[in-house]
């Protein structure tokens, strides 16, 4: 290997840094620690602990070399197959400007909103974008893909509907992909599937809800009002999926009456990946704005009454209705929604419309040349032609003239014409046909009146000038990596290495079709595998999946592979999920949605689960007994040592061990879940392998099984080489791009690499628990006081004997210059604070500096030196517009906005807020969200 080594520049403290972290500790060296930590029972030895099968570590230019030699074997053939991928002209602007930016790349979820206006604007722009087109009222902020949204959408219409009919309707002519979601999704809740060509008219019978698309998976635009009077009239309420350009030109679903529009925006400038990321979206009429599942953006104000965004009826959601939750999806497609909503601000609502015209019109121009053989009259981009027994001599003719057409069945052949077409692939594809252009026939699908994407958000920024200084304007707005670290607890917010990111958006990888033929996406094949069995070796399971797109449909797949283990045993009565208290919502909103019935198990005083309660729960259960679910080290931050117990209870009393591997970023190297008493696990890329959060999204949450499960992993109904039954994601290997990433760091890092990492995280936490021990009570440790990869503080005390609230200190902090560590999980009231390793000791202990001067802060407060109602703490966040005029504050200007000194004299580089504390509340009465009217800036 040439030059540093890629270790150094991924861990933050230096050999000296690590000296001093240790020091304070009190241990000898990493190993040492880990003794002190781990327990000794599942601590794996450097030498023994299956990473030896993993290639000795390379540099940032050789895995570049690497990957790039992987990616050539790729083909990137013109993609006219479809199905829900489209090829698209990403404007460059937004390339550099978003994807290739960690200022947007970096971001978390917009937790603290006062420091996330800019992705909070660009999400409201999405959902305002979303709404327009589909003639809806509320949008959310992005699902996972265009399958699960529609699965959604079917729950959505259960919950919402007022019949008690299980069964639900759909129509014949789906994406195979949405079609197998539906069925998989459908299984554990007992909702009965009826497939129909709806054409023909509803079946006899009752169904609470109705599905369809339009166009459909063969091309055909169908007629939505007919559809959706014939439901309603029979007491099911609709869902119809929308192309999100067909609904430029063709009146929106939304305008005649549908409850929901699904689909994906994925062919607004996002790549097709190979199969993902891309946003998916839902969209609902306000009556049912409170049933939509994930993430909503909302217009509220601050505290000196201006205009602010933030998160919406975040009290639908798992974190705090858990089982109860509308949904389990937490981490969606953010990064993917923002670049959408751009590309729809770039191009205007004119320019879209001249983008459906330019595909519609190539459409056109296939359809009148290919005569009687076209079978839909009504089409927009996709013409299903009929050619009795040559389909596939067609689609081999094509293949030969570069061009990837749709094989669907021995007769038939769809072709699916998108922004990249031009008019020499529609002569290729002519010619493949044999057939010769003729004048153009009007396929008469065209007859919105009604207009969208009036608001000056789609309007302004047509120049690339006006779009690069939005960005900018925007990102500067937020806390992102870029300019501080992101203490999360249980988030991971580690390095996201650009040579891990460079791959993503070369055509090599960016513009494969995920159904391309098996022969065009060689390269692809081999990343995907060789990341399946360093996996493998890291988790210490037997397989592993990596369909599943977020670390909830992770534990979703996870939970239907131990249901159906169970039932192809016999045990059907097996639905008994225990949950410890301390869980994360999206666990036992998962078990809900895998049909089980969720028991939780408590925890005791330090943090532990409560063993003598579990074996009671057990007990209680034995029969019904299908699984614990178990984070590990716990959410608490805590390596319990009595792992290796409970998951042995669980074992014999004939249940599987579901252990969420969300905190893997404190086992790589040091202890496998696969080994130690797990079944199955999910990881999630986006937390310990380095995929960029983007702000909420992308992620993947792959799941590692043991043997005995791996029947039961997800397939796909058009991947041969993936049989499973069940089908989690829209695409075969999920968001298949992003890969690269994950594969990138594991192959730069190695196995002392990987090890060094975990250790490091590891020491830094102890480190900071050391730190603000004597400032803060730590609420939980393990044996030694030693905590894991993640520290918790407990603010009540304080509360209780100042009035200052968990909220002040987090808000607070942005003055500091600081994102807030996680706030009231997994207990109200407290900060769980991950350093992860990539944080050198000068930012950690600027961390540390910050929350021990806050806390001699909130002491002003205890002694009535400030007011509990007017101190810097209540008042943060502070503006640079809140220090002019007049300033009647128990403290001075300076203290609220330079508590760290001034720059000038060697403080911390000013985060300068744009909004000041969030009335959240009022913006939940008043709900708005899409984008307000611009007199309300007034
Ligand atoms: C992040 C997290 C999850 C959920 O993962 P997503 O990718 O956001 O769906 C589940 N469990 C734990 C403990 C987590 O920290």
């Amino acid at each position: 290997m040439t030059g540093t080594p890629f270790t150094d520049r991924h861990i933050g403290p230096d050999a000296g840094e690590l000296d001093r972290i240790l020091a304070l500790v009190g241990a000898s060296s990493l190993d040492d620690l880990a003794r002190q930590v781990v327990p000794s029972g599942i601590l794996d030895t450097p030498e023994d602990n299956g990473l030896d099968i993993l290639p000795p570590a390379i540099s940032e230019h050789e895995v570049l070399a690497e990957l790039a030699a992987l990616a050539g074997e790729n083909t990137v053939a013109t993609s006219m197959i479809g199905l829900g991928y489209y090829d698209t002209l990403t404007p460059p602007v937004l390339i550099r400007n978003i994807i290739e930016n960690p200022a947007w790349y970096t971001a978390y979820t917009p937790y603290q909103p006062e420091i996330s206006q800019g992705r909070l604007e660009a999400l409201l722009n999405f959902q305002t974008m979303v709404s327009d087109l589909t003639g809806m009222e509320v949008a959310n902020a992005s699902m996972l893909d265009e399958s699960t949204a529609a699965a959604e959408a079917m729950t959505l219409l259960r919950r919402a509907g007022k019949s008690k009919s299980p069964r639900f309707l759909v129509d014949a002519d789906l994406f195979p992909q949405t079609a197998a979601v539906i069925a998989t999704r459908a299984r554990p809740l007992g909702i009965e599937i009826v497939t129909a060509d709806l054409t023909a008219g509803l079946p006899d019978g009752e169904f609470f809800g109705v599905l369809a698309q339009t166009p459909t998976a063969t091309g055909r635009v169908i007629d939505s009002a007919a559809l959706i009077e014939a439901a309603h009239e029979r007491g099911a309420l609709v869902a119809v999926g929308a192309d999100l350009l067909a609904m430029t030109l063709i009146t929106p679903p939304g305008e005649l009456g549908a409850d929901v529009c699904f689909g994906t925006t994925q062919r607004f400038g996002v790549p097709m990946g190979f199969g993902g990321p891309h946003a998916g979206y839902l969209a609902v009429h306000s009556k049912h704005a409170r049933q939509l599942p994930g993430r909503l953006v909302g217009v509220s104000k601050d505290a000196d009454g201006n205009l602010a965004y933030r998160l919406s009826l975040q009290t639908r959601e798992q974190h705090i209705r858990r089982e109860k939750a509308t949904s389990n999806i937490c981490t969606a497609q953010v990064l993917l929604a923002i670049l959408a909503a751009m590309y729809a601000s770039y191009h205007g609502g004119d320019g879209l419309r001249a983008i459906a015209r330019r595909v519609h019109g190539h459409a056109e121009t296939i359809a009148s040349a290919l005569g009687d053989k076209v079978v839909h009259a009504k089409y927009f981009d996709t013409v299903l032609a009929h050619v009795p027994g040559q389909a596939e001599s067609v689609v081999a003719a094509a293949r030969t003239r570069g061009v990837n057409l749709r094989l669907v069945d021995t007769d038939h052949v769809s072709i699916a014409c998108d922004e990249a077409t031009t008019d020499a692939h529609v002569a290729l594809v002519l010619e493949a046909f044999g057939a010769t252009a003729t004048e153009t026939v009007p396929a008469g699908v065209i007859n919105r009146t009604s207009d969208f994407l009036t608001h000056p958000a789609f309007n302004r920024y047509r120049t690339e000038t006006a779009m690069m200084r939005y960005l900018r304007t925007l990102a500067d707005k937020d806390i992102a990596l870029d300019r501080s670290m992101i203490p999360l607890g249980s988030c991971t917010m580690k390095l996201n290495a650009a040579a891990e990111m460079e791959a993503i958006t070369w055509p090599t990888i960016a513009r494969l079709h995920p159904f391309a033929p098996a022969d065009q996406v060689t390269g692809m094949r081999k990343i995907i595998a060789t990341l399946e069995e360093w996996l493998v070796a890291i988790t210490g399971y037997d397989r592993v999946s990596l369909q599943p797109n977020a670390g909830s449909q992770g534990e979703y797949a996870g939970l239907l592979a131990i249901r159906e283990y169970h039932r192809s045993r016999g045990d059907d009565n097996r639905t008994v999920c225990l949950i410890p208290s301390s869980a994360h919502g999206t666990n036992a909103a998962s078990a809900v949605m895998a049909g089980m019935r969720v028991v939780v198990v408590a925890c005791r005083e330090n943090g532990d689960v409560d063993v003598d309660d579990l074996r009671a729960k057990i007990a209680a259960n034995a029969a019904e007994l299908s699984a614990i679910m178990i984070t590990y080290p716990s959410t608490h931050g805590v390596f319990e040592h009595e792992i290796g117990d409970i998951c042995a209870a669980v074992h014999d009393a004939g249940g599987q061990v579901y252990v969420d591997g969300a905190n893997l970023n404190a086992l790589v190297g040091v202890a496998r879940p696969g080994r130690f008493g797990g079944d199955v696990s999910h990881l999630n890329l986006h937390k310990t392998f380095c995929i960029p959060h983007g702000g909420g999204g992308p992620g993947v949450g792959p799941i590692g099984v043991r043997e005995h499960l791996a029947p039961f992993l997800p397939g796909h109904p058009l991947a041969d080489e993936l049989p499973g039954e069940l089908t989690i994601s829209a695409a075969p290997y999920g968001s298949a791009s992003i890969l690269p990433i994950t594969y990138a760091y594991i192959r730069m890092m190695g196995a002392e690499g990987l090890r060094q990492a975990t250790l490091t995280a590891i020491a830094s936490a102890n480190y900071i628990a050391a730190r603000l021990r004597e400032h803060f009570p730590v609420l939980y440790t393990g044996e030694g006081d030693r905590v894991a990869h993640e520290c918790i503080i407990d603010l009540r005390p304080l509360t209780k004997s100042s009035g200052v609230t968990v909220d002040d200190v987090a808000k607070r902090l942005a003055d500091y210059g600081f994102h807030a560590p996680t706030m009231s999980f997994p207990v109200a009231g407290t900060l769980m604070i991950e350093p992860t390793e990539s944080e050198n000791l000068d930012e950690i202990d600027a961390f540390c500096d910050a929350m021990i001067s806050i806390r001699a802060e909130i002491s002003k407060v205890e002694s009535g030196d400030w007011s509990v109602d007017d101190n810097p703490l209540r008042g943060a966040p502070h503006t640079a517009e809140c220090l002019v005029g007049e300033w009647d504050h128990g403290y001075d200007r300076m203290v609220a906005v330079y508590p760290n000194g001034l720059p000038s004299a060697g403080g911390r580089a000013k985060v300068w807020p744009s909004v000041r504390r969030i009335d959240g509340a009022f913006g939940d009465r008043n709900l708005v969200c899409s984008c307000p009217p611009i007199e309300a800036f007034a």
